[in-house]
């Protein structure tokens, strides 16, 4: 029979786990693992980025969505997205679960097992992390990080910036609409844009991910820069997931349509060259999908005619 979370009890499973996590014992920026009090490492010279986000079962998903092991890939993702938006790399992760009783051992292992070999794959270990008991599976990861070159916020950007989005948007808004109705379809993972963060930071003036919404997520950039933005409907890079299910209203919903993780990057005209040089290194598309301009902090979308395209909500917000 399968072993439920209250048969094996917090502490027995933690002691289980830190076993199966041995591998950050044999990483020597690790001085103290997963298992003891706190976690103590070696952080490099470099500034240090720190970050954290929650995936809420009821909130961000639903039960049967995405299997244990994704969902924890998942949580390293959504995190290492605000790592590359800094043009970071991810160093060390604490992960902080809410589980509920009646949940399998072996489900809770699929997931710390999935963030675990996420964080592996870019260059991250999992050092600790809190397990308590929730009417609800939620999962909080916080990671640390590094920058190699400069690190790149979401001020910065002034009115002549080019604005360049990396792959495609629409896709997850898409399948999470289908997802919400009821419908069986698969849940895309975030893309790790880790490689392309890291190589458009030194381009770029001002750079966040486009967690919540590119029309949201541009206008945290547009008020933090104290600058507006034009974005040209025609564009974007729709993606085919998304021009298939919704046709003509396609791309207005791409542009508001949230989980996409993308990185939106504002990009000097004087960078413009080095950028071109870049583009077969990103490991992904990028595309010009408008401008910086001066004035109040708004973000403008315009069709091919040059007039403003009536967008009904910005993006995604928990709390309205
Ligand atoms: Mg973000």
């Amino acid at each position: 029979m399968a072993r439920l979370l209250r048969d094996v009890g917090e502490h027995a499973w933690i002691a289980r786990l830190v076993g199966r996590l041995g591998a950050a014992a044999r990483d020597r920026r690790v001085l103290v693992g997963p298992g003891d009090d706190a976690a103590a490492i070696r952080p490099g010279r470099r500034p240090l980025l720190l970050t954290t986000d929650a995936l809420i079962e009821g909130v961000h998903f639903r039960a049967g969505w995405a299997a244990p092991s994704v969902l924890g890939r998942r949580a390293f993702a959504v995190n290492a997205s605000d790592l590359a938006a800094m043009g970071g790399e991810p160093t060390f992760a604490l992960l902080a679960l809410e589980a509920p009783g009646r949940l399998r051992t072996a489900d809770l292992d699929a997931l710390v097992r999935g963030f675990a070999r996420a964080a592996a794959r870019a260059g991250a270990r999992l050092v600790g992390g809190n397990l308590v008991a929730g009417s609800h599976l939620a999962i909080t990861a916080t990671l640390l990080g590094e920058a190699s070159g400069p690190v790149v916020g979401r001020a910065g950007a002034r009115p002549g910036d080019a604005l360049y989005v990396t792959g495609t948007l629409g896709r997850a808004g898409v399948a999470v609409r289908a997802l919400r109705a009821g419908r069986r379809t698969p849940w895309p993972l975030p893309p790790l844009r880790l490689r392309a963060g890291r190589l458009l930071a030194p381009l770029a003036h001002a750079m966040i991910d486009v967690s919540d919404g590119l029309l949201q997520d541009a206008g945290h950039l547009c008020r933090a820069s104290g600058a507006s933005a034009e974005i040209l409907a025609a564009c974007l890079p729709v993606a085919t997931a998304c021009r298939r299910a919704l046709g003509d209203e396609a791309a207005r919903f791409a542009a508001t349509s949230g989980e996409d993780y993308e990185l939106l990057v504002a990009v000097p005209p004087r960078a413009e060259r080095a950028l071109a040089g870049l583009r077969l290194r990103l490991g992904c598309r990028l595309t010009r999908i408008g401008r910086i301009v001066a004035g109040r902090p708004v973000v403008r979308v315009l069709d091919a005619a040059g007039q403003p395209v009536a967008t009904r909500r910005a993006g995604f917000d928990h709390f309205r």
